[in-house]
């Protein structure tokens, strides 16, 4: 790999005034007609001019401290200057093992786009750090594909990975290149987590995720799916058959909606209409695939700010070419935008694809017919108070400020819980929260021997680039207790 030190003749002070290259993405009514990725790839001479916007920050440099996975980000940028895209793209894969992923879906304007010295500097704009990892990874899958890697000699020892969302995925790689024997349990047809079920493929190509669990299955990774670990099998006959077993079950419960009329026809759970209309019909749950894609009527509404309220709200104005006429598409959120959770650009792109958005304002109930079909909604207005435990303004309610609105379809992304099953199954596996397992933050291990655990199942509803951060430290901690076993 080149030493970026060996190099570093440059001249900072005109890097920092070249303009940010923007990355092309289709046009907003183009997107609307399908469900596929929505960014173009940077022309390899435009990556190369954007790469050299980066001016090479001394070590540590801020956007790799950023990187949740420690990413080489300076030494990347030199390589693709330099055109040298394939040896950029191993750069990558020496600390992420799936970068194909994470250049996709990170909130890298949160992580290392925010935190790159060009944000704050003549230019404004950081190097666009996301796209030119896309465009490597993706040269080189394009180029001799993902590569496979290399594999120990067999260890003789054996560990179930119970989940195979980007966490289980990211341990259940790490431990067999190590030499352990390693098998995935699934709750759903196929592995992937919310890479599958939860992000749309217009952020995420279902394709990508598939390539990798290829690969996984390629290097010997063992793959069971629909099997629901504490339903299909306990807990404990896998703590007795394997010598290690790491837990990373996400966190996918829906928060419930107390509101009445909650279970009108038209009122839908997010998660259940992202799958029924963004999941290949043969990878989706059967009780879902045969209801097929959701129906929308003419205004819709989304309840929440996050990520996955944004993901309802694109989805749903793409639904609107299988309707066969225009949506008006909202999204209602209890505090203001300075709040919302999500990602921005998830949120502009939305914006430019017709979104529209409605603050302060909560549904008060969910109207219906007399043929259980929701017609409308009554919304509050809401007023910012104090501070609540997470920092941010509670919203609270301004009495006498309902108002209605008619409505045909609405998707309820009000967050994320974890199922607590297997903690209540398990006594000396020790949750709290509503179920989150406690384990320890740098290793993984909890309470219950032989047991590891990691991603949303303890943190809680996060992100890709963190659940794969905790499936590897879990891993170098399984590892290390099977080499001494
Ligand atoms: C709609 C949506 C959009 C999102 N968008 C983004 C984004 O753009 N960027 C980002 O970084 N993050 C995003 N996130 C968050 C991100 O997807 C999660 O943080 C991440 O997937 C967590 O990974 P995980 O492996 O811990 O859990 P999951 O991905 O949830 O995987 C858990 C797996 O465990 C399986 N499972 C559960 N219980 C059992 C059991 N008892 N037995 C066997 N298997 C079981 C499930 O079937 C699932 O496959 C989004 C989340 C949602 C819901």
């Amino acid at each position: 790999m080149a030493d970026r030190r060996a190099d570093l003749n440059i001249d900072r002070k005109s890097r920092a005034y070249q303009p940010m290259q923007p990355v092309a993405k289709q046009d907003a009514s183009q997107r609307l007609e399908h469900f596929n990725e929505i960014y173009l790839n940077y022309e390899a001479e435009i990556a190369c001019i954007e790469a050299g916007r980066c001016i090479q920050c001394p070590d540590p440099a801020p956007c790799q401290q950023a990187c949740p996975l420690g990413n080489d980000i300076p030494t990347v940028m030199r390589l693709v200057e330099n055109g040298r895209f394939i040896e950029a793209a191993n750069v990558y894969r020496q600390t992420s093992p799936m970068p194909e992923i994470c250049s996709r879906v990170c909130p890298q304007e949160r992580l290392c786009e925010g935190s790159c010295t060009h944000g704050g500097g003549t230019s404004g704009e950081p190097v666009r750090i996301g796209k030119i990892e896309k465009f490597v990874i993706d040269y080189q899958i394009a180029t001799e594909g993902i590569p496979l890697g290399t594999v120990a000699l067999d260890t003789g020892k054996r560990v179930a990975i119970v989940g195979g969302g980007p966490s289980g995925l990211a341990a259940a790689e790490s431990l067999r290149r190590k030499g352990h024997a390693v098998t995935v349990y699934d709750a759903n047809p196929f592995p992937g987590g919310l890479l599958i079920y939860g992000i749309p493929a217009f952020k995420l190509s279902k394709d990508r995720v598939a390539a990798k669990v290829k690969q996984l299955e390629t290097i010997g990774v063992r793959f069971v799916p629909n099997t629901r670990i504490g339903r299909d099998i306990p807990l404990s006959q896998l703590t007795a058959e394997y010598d290690a077993v790491y837990v990373a079950v996400g966190a996918n419960k829906e928060v419930p909606a107390n509101w009445e009329g909650a279970n009108l026809k038209g009122v839908y759970q997010a998660g259940e209409f992202l799958i029924r209309a963004n999941v290949p019909r043969p990878l989706q749950p059967p009780h879902l695939a045969e209801s097929g894609r959701p129906v929308v009527g003419r205004r819709v509404f989304v309840i929440g700010g996050g990520d996955t309220a944004m993901d309802c709200v694109r989805t749903a104005l793409r639904l609107q070419k299988a309707q066969g006429y225009k949506l008006d598409v909202t999204c209602a959120y209890r505090r203001t935008e300075a709040e919302m959770p999500g990602c921005r650009v998830e949120r502009a792109n939305a914006r430019e694809e017709g979104a529209r958005f409605e603050w302060l304002t909560a549904p008060k109930r969910f109207i219906g017919d007399k043929d259980g079909n929701l017609i409308g909604i009554e919304f509050i207005r809401m007023r910012l108070g104090e501070p609540d435990s997470s920092g941010r303004r509670r919203p609270v309610p301004i009495e006498g400020s309902e108002y209605m609105e008619p409505a045909d379809t609405v998707a309820l992304a009000l967050g994320y819980w974890p199922d607590a099953t297997l903690g209540e199954q398990n006594p000396e596996l020790q949750t709290h929260d509503w179920g989150l397992i406690v384990a320890d933050p740098q290793t993984g291990k909890t309470t219950m021997t032989n047991v590891w655990a990691g991603g949303d199942a303890v943190t809680g509803p996060d992100l890709v680039v963190t659940a794969i951060r905790a499936g590897l430290h879990a891993a170098e901690s399984i590892h290390l207790y099977l080499s001494q076993s």
